[in-house]
């Protein structure tokens, strides 16, 4: 019996699973022209270039001149000439540098210093904690605290909303420890791989593409006496990173003297690295797992049962939450690349023949950006493009993968991430799968550039017939004809007797592998056998190469008449790192105010009410008793209501209590200063209005779950004006 991943294997490199990449020629760097190749950034290098040789020149000159003994007059005049062209020089350096930090979108320095304003606050608040702090911390590995939870506990709950329930999911929950067979078959344990280089003397481990990418960054940022064909070149080389061979790799880091950035010793050739954590399951040793590094295989391995419990019809989708674990080789970029992870993925079943979607038209008329294959080969930018109209023109392969990047869309701005910094992707040829039919990207803009968040493929039949492959369980669907149809078949009949003698206890096997072949496979064989009486067979439940004889399998070609169709679903596959997601939201919703004396910059996360972590904190103006019996009052009946609130009863300025819960994203505060009306304060426009104490549950709870808007809250209510309450 075939096996999918043995046969392309040769094809894998690196991280094959959502990219399964070719390797792409690293001679050619017209072949993929990057959006960076900017036509001012290059022209400037060349001017600076001819510059600096009109200056070499001019200094050849003049210390001939000084040679020749030529008059003081005239080796002035020629010193005067150079120092203007060095003014010159400075003045194309300054454009350079300005059109360098302009492509990477804002400076280093200030993107660093807002990366940072932000996680600190994060982890002052306790959004997020570096996991075993008190120990010094693992890399890749972090804590939620309080905050933190609230915010995701809200993501997923409105993901569970917006797709679960929305869409008639089936949601499933399947163990983080898998066996072995179940990612031999998926491919993982031979091709989960990262390339890797280690430090030659202290066994430093570091993910050779990262070595690469950051000495070409460094080199365009920093040094402006690069040629503009040197940055040609290297802009080329970060364009088509994620494609290189390791030898590729490792030619390049010889090529251009990369060594180990800590101790600067020579580095190792690049080899693969699996990034799957290996366990043992049960004490004897005898069984391997793996910590799943993605959720999907659990829901592909459940697909009969699943298919089954949905009346046997299709389309239908199947959806997990749960943690993912990747043993990343050197995790940098904070909460983005990390050891373990929440993943929320969708395996959307569908007939290959038909990928309309009957809820395609709600989302046919969005807008919003969109990077096509074309546009990203001809080095032009993101644009606002009609998803419907993306599908007509062919852009989008089919209406249900457009419907899931139409939805997708829609979480991520309703959740707070801005539409200007959001992006649809779609991969380029060589990164995506050979079997892929079409995969866009969500990637959202934050401090570390754009991050794939969001990953919508059409992957086809792959996942299903590998695991059909694998587990001799065929994972397939029936459609019923109305009328039966003539059709000419494949007819595999294996001889049960001649295999039970030849194999005795694997006939099974054997014979599920020879009714398992597909057409072209199984017309090889019936040459063979005619040829040459008996052929190799792969059994891949055996593990082992069996002789099928001639008188062991007839395979004929008839005309029959069919019932229904026998097919296996191609699967539309929407993942979304959650903690990507998170943290892009935490960038997005953060902005700095000045206090009201305007001493202090205050830290401000406007989150929508849907995902901030506490939705109406309750203050007493004053400590007195009264004001905070109806503080506690209005906490109950919020917590009757279902909106999370907390209560601040110190006896600190009122500002002072403002600025903390507006740090935590808190969109609405509610500040008792009498007994029968109390005020409310929004977070963002600080505009303030006043409400009974008895009505207070109910305007909270109506503006947090979006039944109305603070507009409308405002239209209703008598604004509150008061020096205290606003400070
Ligand atoms: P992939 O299967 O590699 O396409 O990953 C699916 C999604 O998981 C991506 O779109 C990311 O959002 C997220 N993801 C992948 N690797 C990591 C990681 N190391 N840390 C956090 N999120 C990740």
């Amino acid at each position: 019996m075939r096996s999918y991943p043995a046969i392309l294997s040769s094809l894998f490199h690196h991280r094959i699973f959502s990219r399964f990449r070719r390797t792409i020629s690293l001679q050619s760097p017209a072949a993929v022209t990057t959006p960076m190749a900017a036509t001012t950034e290059d022209s400037l290098r060349r001017a600076l270039a001819d510059k600096q040789s009109t200056i070499d020149a001019s200094g050849t000159a003049i210390r001939q001149l000084k040679t020749s003994g030529a008059s003081k007059a005239e080796i002035d005049e020629a010193v005067k000439a150079l120092n203007a062209l060095k003014l010159e020089k400075t003045s194309i350096e300054n454009q350079l540098k300005a059109s360098i930090s302009g492509d990477a979108n804002g400076s280093a320095i200030s993107r660093d210093a807002f990366r940072q304003a932000v996680v600190n606050t994060l982890e002052r608040r306790l959004f997020f904690i570096p996991a075993f702090k008190i120990y010094r911390g693992v890399a890749g590995l972090y804590d939620y605290g309080p905050p933190g939870c609230a915010v995701k506990s809200n993501v997923l709950a409105f993901w569970r909303q917006h797709f679960v329930l929305e869409e008639d999911m089936l949601e499933v929950d399947c163990p983080c420890v898998t066996p072995e067979v179940v990612l031999k078959a998926s491919g993982h344990v031979d091709k989960f791989t990262d390339l890797m280089v280690k430090d030659e003397k202290t066994g430093n481990c570091y993910r050779a593409d990262h070595l690469l990418k950051d000495y070409c960054k460094d080199k365009l940022e920093n040094d402006l006496a690069l040629s503009a064909d040197k940055a040609a070149e290297l802009k080329h080389v970060l364009a088509v990173l994620d494609d290189l061979s390791g030898e590729q790799l490792g030619a390049k880091i010889k090529e251009y003297g990369i060594v180990a950035p800590d101790t600067k010793n020579p580095l190792s050739d690049p080899y693969p690295f699996n990034l799957m954590f290996q366990t043992q399951i049960g004490p004897s040793g005898a069984s391997t797992g793996y910590m799943r590094p993605e959720t999907a295989q659990g829901i592909f391995v459940n697909f009969k049962d699943l298919y089954y419990y949905n009346g046997n019809k299709l389309p239908f989708a199947a959806a997990q939450i749960g943690q993912a674990f990747r043993n990343e080789i050197s995790p940098r970029q904070g909460l983005l690349r990390v050891r373990e992870f929440t993943l929320a993925e969708i395996e959307h079943f569908v007939d290959p023949d038909d990928k309309s979607h009957p809820k395609y038209s709600e989302v046919s008329n969005l807008e919003f950006l969109m990077f096509p294959r074309d546009e990203q080969m001809s080095g032009q930018s993101a644009k606002r493009l009609c998803l419907g109209e993306a599908v007509s023109k062919g852009v989008v392969n089919n209406q249900t993968l457009a419907y899931f990047i139409g939805r997708v869309y829609l979480f991520l701005t309703r959740l707070g991430i801005d539409q200007e910094r959001l992006r649809f992707r779609q991969h380029l040829p060589n990164e995506m799968a050979h079997y892929a039919a079409d995969c866009w990207d969500a990637e959202i803009e934050s401090s570390y550039g754009w991050i794939e968040c969001v990953g919508i493929a059409d992957r086809s039949a792959y996942d299903l017939r590998a695991h059909t492959d694998k587990s001799g369980v065929a994972l397939v669907a029936q459609e019923k004809f109305a009328e039966p149809k003539e059709v000419e078949k494949l007819v595999i009949t294996p001889v049960k007797k001649e295999l039970g003698l030849a194999f005795k206890g694997n006939q099974k096997m054997v014979v599920e592998a020879l009714e398992a072949m597909n057409e072209k496979e199984a017309l090889d064989m019936k040459a063979a056998l005619e040829t040459k009486g008996e052929v190799e067979f792969e059994v891949c439940t055996l593990e082992k190469t069996v002789t099928i004889k001639k008188s062991m399998v007839s395979i004929s070609k008839e005309k029959k008449k069919e019932h229904q169709r026998v097919f296996t679903p191609s699967v539309i596959e929407p993942s979304f790192g959650i903690g990507r997601i998170i943290y892009c939201l935490y960038e997005h919703s953060f902005y700095m105010r000045p206090s009201k004396a305007g001493d202090e910059q205050l830290n401000v996360f406007r989150f929508p009410p849907l995902v901030a972590p506490i939705k109406c904190t309750v203050f007493p103006l004053v400590q007195n008793q009264q004001y905070e019996e109806v503080a506690k009052q209005i906490s109950r009946s919020l917590t009757a209501a279902g909106i999370s609130n907390k209560k601040d009863i110190t006896g600190t300025s009122i500002g002072k209590r403002y600025a903390r819960t507006d740090e935590l994203g808190v969109p609405f505060a509610v500040t008792v200063d009498s007994t029968s009306s109390v005020t409310i304060r929004e977070r963002d426009s600080k505009d303030q209005i006043r409400v009974n104490v008895d009505e207070v549950a109910a305007v909270i709870k109506d503006v947090s779950e979006g039944r109305c808007t603070w507009a409308d809250i405002l239209q209703k209510y008598p604004a509150h004006t008061s020096a205290s309450a606003d400070e």
